[in-house]
């Protein structure tokens, strides 16, 4: 018998063993391990049925709990969160991994296609449903993505995974349609000087150059999603004015993009700057579930900027296993917020992400090692330092 308590993420099951009637009898040592274990919170057993009659049923009462591996001795996060608490946020979230893309375009070392390859299929493995996978960007400007195509040739799509890509431009479009792909990103700046320094063209340019993009990507059926840097300062500009961010990202939504995620590129926002930015987005009649966010963690702000989202409904959240990716082109961006540490605080919220922690640290770590440093996430380092010898 299995049962779940959905609340506070607690399975509680018994296992009973009933001898088969043509099975002889035999003694079982003493000494001997039993079929099935519990080690702290860590559910061992032998028996591959039974693992599977569970996680059926956790599947069917609870779906947020999506990992039976190992917690840290120190986890806490099982703390049911108050009923106000819990009604103030949403139930389930969907990640925008980045770290193929956004995360790698920032690393010197370039990986081979089939490390890239191997990291996607592990990605999925953890639960993802959404990768952005590489970037038609000139090869010439990112190096790291140049095998672009070849990328796109060799993946073998999971079935229920979105693989968008970001396309800077018509020619961009161009060679992401030639690959196949249904889903784009385009991306473009809030304030001025990133959007010459990364786009290579002003602000109003830019917007009205995706014009184009959006129409042709639309008429091949494409779901198209709109990036807007900078929504809180840039590092040349300084602070973005509220009303030009909202102003900017309601453009790109006119444009015809199905979602726009809003990039604290700098990682210079806190949670009051995010409420401010929400509201502004309210005001101007922009629903927040045509909203994600995008932050970076350069002052240690990640987490709790997604937490304040989250209390404004926000239900769509980029975020890089291992933490990696500034950006090539603000040297003061820092890391963006870490798949698993979203993951970890969405667990202790009763927030379902689909998720598996235990996957996304393992795949970070195995990151670190290809990329040859250790990456900033936090979970990833704790859970590592945690496994036993
Ligand atoms: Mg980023």
């Amino acid at each position: 018998m299995v049962a779940v308590d959905a609340l506070q993420h607690l399975v509680h099951f018994s296992l009973g063993v009933v001898p088969s009637l043509d099975e002889e009898a035999r003694d079982v040592p003493q000494h001997r391990e039993p079929a099935l274990a519990l080690r702290r919170d860590r559910l061992e057993t032998a028996v591959p049925e039974v693992r599977r009659e569970i996680r059926r049923t956790i599947e069917r009462s609870a779906p947020h709990v999506v990992s039976l591996g190992a917690l840290h001795p120190c986890d806490d996060t099982r703390a049911v969160p108050t009923e106000s608490l819990r009604e103030a946020l949403p139930k389930r979230i969907t990640i925008v991994e980045v770290a193929p893309r956004d995360g790698l375009q920032a690393e010197e070392r370039i990986l081979p296609t089939e490390a890239k390859l191997h990291l996607l299929e592990r990605l999925a493995n953890a639960g993802h449903t959404v990768i952005e996978t590489t970037s038609f960007v000139s090869p010439a400007a990112v190096p790291q993505l140049a095998d672009a195509e070849e990328l796109m040739r060799r993946l073998r799509p999971r079935r229920g995974v979105r693989y968008p890509v970001l396309v800077p431009n018509e020619k961009g479009l161009e060679r992401a349609l030639g690959c196949g792909v249904r889903e784009i990103a385009i991306f473009a700046s809030a304030s001025e000087s990133y959007s010459r320094k990364n786009l290579g063209r002003p602000r109003e340019e830019a917007i009205d150059d995706y014009r184009k993009v959006v129409r042709r990507a639309k008429d091949e059926g494409l779901r198209v999603r709109g990036y807007l840097s900078m929504v809180f300062a840039d590092p040349w500009d300084g602070p973005t004015p509220t009303g030009v961010a909202v102003d900017v990202g309601r453009r790109l939504l006119d444009l015809g993009c199905d979602e726009l995620s809003l990039g604290d590129t700098i990682g210079v926002g806190t949670a009051g700057s995010v409420v401010t930015l929400l509201d502004g987005y309210r005001a101007a009649g922009v629903r927040v579930d045509r909203l994600g966010m995008h932050f970076h963690d350069t002052y240690g702000q990640a987490l709790a900027n997604a937490l304040a989202a989250l209390l404004e409904g926000i239900t769509v959240f980029d975020a890089s296993a291992g933490g990696i990716g500034g950006s090539p082109f603000a040297k003061t961006a820092g890391g963006n917020l870490a798949t698993e540490d979203l993951v970890w605080m969405c667990r202790g919220l009763g927030i379902a992400t689909g998720v598996d922690v235990e996957a996304v640290a393992g795949t970070s770590r195995w990151l670190g090692e290809q990329l040859g440093r250790e990456l900033p996430a936090h979970v990833a380092r704790a859970l590592g330092a945690a496994k036993p010898d």
